[in-house]
């Protein structure tokens, strides 16, 4: 499959990962919009919010249990944000279940 984040998975493509285990990854988005700017993805292809079932549901769980943990790592101590953009109305450019940790700045209150 020609999944770029698959293929971060596999070490294929290098990335500088930030957390790792059996069933998830987090590593640096390669092009930062906050001063911590981090992508946590299942390492299974799901392709994207739309693609999660009774069946793949708990590692989206694991990855809702495990990103206050990166946070603090990451010092966040003022707040974050998560964000999943899914499908081409919300810009979503890799299609890999992915959720994005934005903080270490005041973030625009803005949603769109
Ligand atoms: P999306 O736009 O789909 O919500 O998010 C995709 C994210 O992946 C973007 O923020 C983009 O900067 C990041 N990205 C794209 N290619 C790479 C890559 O090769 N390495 C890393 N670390 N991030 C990437
Ligand atoms: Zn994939």
């Amino acid at each position: 499959m020609n999944c770029l984040f698959c293929k971060i998975v596999a070490g294929e493509i290098p990335s500088t990962k930030v957390y790792e285990d059996e069933t998830i990854l987090a590593f640096r988005d390669i092009a930062p919009q906050a001063p911590t700017h981090i992508l946590v993805i299942p390492k299974e292809h799901i392709p994207s919010v739309d693609g999660v079932t009774p069946e793949n549901k708990a590692v989206v769980a694991h990855i809702f249990e495990t990103i206050p943990a990166i946070a603090a790592a990451e010092k966040l101590t003022g707040g974050y944000r998560v964000v999943s953009n899914c499908g081409p109305d919300a810009g979503q450019t890799v299609n890999h279940l992915h959720f994005h940790i934005l903080g270490g700045r005041v973030l625009n209150t803005q949603m769109t």
